[in-house]
Formats: C-alpha cells, sequence, structure tokens
C-alpha cells in the first residue's frame, strides 16, 4: 500500500467521464424532446465517485475537452473527493457528450457526439503512471477500447497496473452504438479480460459475451472472482473452485438505475481492499453490502448524486434486517 501526499489511494479508475443530456419528457425521442437535464455520465468516474463516497480514496484518469463541459465535470469529481491528477484536457476535441431520452417503459436510447470526443484522443504519454504506482487497485471499462489513441493508453495503464502487482477489476459495460458492429463489441469486451483479477458484469452482458448465463467461458489466468449482477434480484460471485456466493437484492422503489453497477462495484472493490489476504471469508457481507449499496443508487435521478456512504448504506441494511 502506498501512500500520496499523505493520503491512502485505494481505487484509479480510468475512462471515460462525459455530460449526459436526459430528456426532461418521458416517452420522446431524442429528437422531439424538448428540453434537456444536464448529468455527469461515464461508468468509471461513476465508480471512482462511489468509492470516495463509500469513504474510500479514488482517483480518476482519463481525458477531457478544455471546454466549459470538460471543466465542469473535472470539478464535479474534486468536489466529491476524486483526486483529479491524472485527467488531461485536449484542445483538438470537446469533451464527449450523450444525448439520451426514456421510454415510457424506462428503456433509455443514447445519440452520442464523439466524432472524436477529448476521451477518443488520449495518446499513452498522457498516461501519469506515478498515480498507478500508488493506487491499491485499477478498475476499467470497455468504451477506451473502441478507439486509437485512447485504446494504446489504457493498455499501458493496465500493462504498469500488472507489472506493478494492482488489484485490477473491469466492467465490461455495453453500449453497442459506439461500436462499428456486435461483433466488434463482443471481440472488444472480451479483449479486456486477460487483465482482471475481477470481472463485474452484467446478466444482460454476460449473455451477449456467452450466449447463454454461464460465466465458465469468461475465466481468464488472473481472474479470481466474477460478479454477476441481475439488477432487482441480486447479484452472485463465482470464485475459481467453482464456489457461487449469491445475495437477495434490496427492495427499492428505484427511480434511475442509472449507475447502480458502478456503486455495486465500487463497494466489491472496498471490502476486497480492506481485507486483501482474507476477502473470500468475508464475501457473503461485502456481496450483500454491495446489493445494499446498487439499490440505493436506484432511488433518486442520476448517477453521482444518488450514491450512499457507508453510514447510510450500513443503516439501510440494519433496517430491513430488523423487519
Ligand atoms: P448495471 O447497472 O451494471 O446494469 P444492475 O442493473 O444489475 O447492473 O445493478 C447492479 C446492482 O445494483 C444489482 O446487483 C443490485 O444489487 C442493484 N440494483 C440494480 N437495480 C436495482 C433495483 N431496481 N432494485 C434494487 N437493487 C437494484
Amino acid at each position: 500500500m502506498t501512500k500520496k501526499g499523505g493520503e491512502l489511494v485505494s481505487v484509479l479508475c480510468f475512462g471515460e467521464l462525459l455530460i449526459d443530456f436526459v430528456a426532461q419528457e418521458m416517452g420522446v425521442t431524442v429528437g422531439d424532446a424538448p428540453g434537456f437535464i444536464k448529468a455527469a455520465g461515464g461508468a468509471p468516474a461513476n465508480v471512482a465517485a462511489a468509492v470516495a463516497r463509500l469513504g474510500g480514496r479514488a482517483a480518476f484518469m482519463g481525458q477531457l475537452g478544455d471546454d466549459p463541459f470538460g471543466h465542469y465535470l473535472a470539478g464535479l469529481l474534486a468536489a466529491e473527493r476524486v483526486d483529479t491528477r491524472g485527467i488531461t484536457y485536449s484542445s483538438e476535441a470537446r469533451t464527449a457528450l450523450a444525448f439520451v431520452s426514456n421510454t415510457m417503459e424506462g428503456e433509455r436510447s443514447f445519440m452520442f457526439y464523439r466524432h472524436p470526443s477529448a476521451d477518443m484522443l488520449m495518446q499513452p504519454a498522457d498516461v501519469d503512471t506515478t498515480l498507478i504506482d500508488a493506487c491499491q487497485a485499477f478498475h476499467y471499462g470497455s468504451i477506451t477500447f473502441i478507439n486509437e489513441p485512447a485504446a494504446s493508453a489504457l493498455r499501458l495503464a493496465l500493462d504498469h497496473a500488472l507489472a506493478a502487482d494492482k488489484f485490477i477489476s473491469y466492467d465490461p459495460n455495453l453500449r453497442l452504438p459506439l461500436w462499428q458492429s456486435a461483433d466488434a463489441a463482443k471481440a472488444g469486451m472480451l479483449s479486456g479480460l486477460d487483465y482482471a483479477n475481477l470481472l463485474k458484469i452484467s446478466e444482460e452482458e454476460l449473455r451477449f459475451l456467452t450466449g447463454g448465463d454461464d460465466v465458465a467461458p469468461l475465466w481468464r489466468e488472473r481472474m479470481q472472482l466474477i460478479c454477476v449482477t441481475y439488477g432487482a434480484a441480486g447479484a452472485a460471485v463465482h470464485l475459481r473452485d467453482g464456489a457461487c456466493i449469491q445475495a437477495a437484492g434490496y427492495t427499492v422503489s428505484a427511480v434511475d438505475t442509472t449507475g447502480a453497477g458502478d456503486a455495486f462495484v465500487a463497494a466489491m472493490l472496498m471490502g476486497i481492499l480492506a481485507n486483501r489476504d482474507g476477502w473470500r471469508g468475508q464475501l457473503p457481507q461485502t456481496l450483500d453490502f454491495a446489493n445494499a449499496v446498487g439499490a440505493l443508487t436506484c432511488r433518486q435521478k442520476g448517477a453521482i448524486p444518488s450514491l450512499p456512504t457507508r453510514e447510510a448504506a450500513l443503516a439501510f441494511q440494519r433496517e430491513v434486517n430488523s423487519q
């Protein structure tokens, strides 16, 4: 464990940070929507904010545009006590934007402004490896694998994290419209598996990558645990020896499930890092806590505003378990 600036950095998240413009009205297309609400988006940035909310030291690495949206997003993460020294600014491309509308059934449709966006232009030379040295865990997603030179920047960061024996965590979040084709998405998402000690995957992504509900095809040499999330139904953790620990979800009246998976993986990482040698024995408790954190993230609109503190999640668990 390395201390930097007197503070322990527990999780460094690498990837995209963007503005989501979410249509105010339900059931309209992005083109027809009369107005949009600005929100921070980007799964790796959500994980960093979730770690910080849970009391951990979090850092974020990625590239933003040198524009008002980029500076707004960096300020927002800093206000969440996320270390933003790993952020670089591009003068060549703008901060990525996504326009999002929700159908009456709660399905989301996206339109992206990434032609290219600043995150896609991050160079290997933009990666500050001293920040990787200072973390305990390195977390990444699949979006950065889509375009060069950002894909090479991520691979450089991952190679450094591997060489430095960091705990590496991967969420291959599925965003089909960003890839050239479904086959390219599958190949790109699978290419990230080789680095990971922990894989967090949703039921839908598992089906997309394997064609079924068995995690067996996803094991790679370094992988120690695979967490499969099932939305409101909870989650399961699979271990290399075939053991599987399951935990039912917590019942909440869900307003917006954005960021639930990011909050879930942040809580799993906190549990593992708190007990690097004995985390296996604590898995049932860690998984139950991660389900509580995920559920609480569904109770308000937006990902970052709804992330719970550790105290709030523990109080919620006590309240539910005393009923
Ligand atoms: P992702 O956000 O990556 O698609 P999920 O939707 O499976 O992942 O959610 C991750 C976790 O968040 C779940 O395992 C569960 O603990 C919690 N969660 C998600 N949706 C709900 C919900 N509607 N009610 C309660 N908990 C939820």
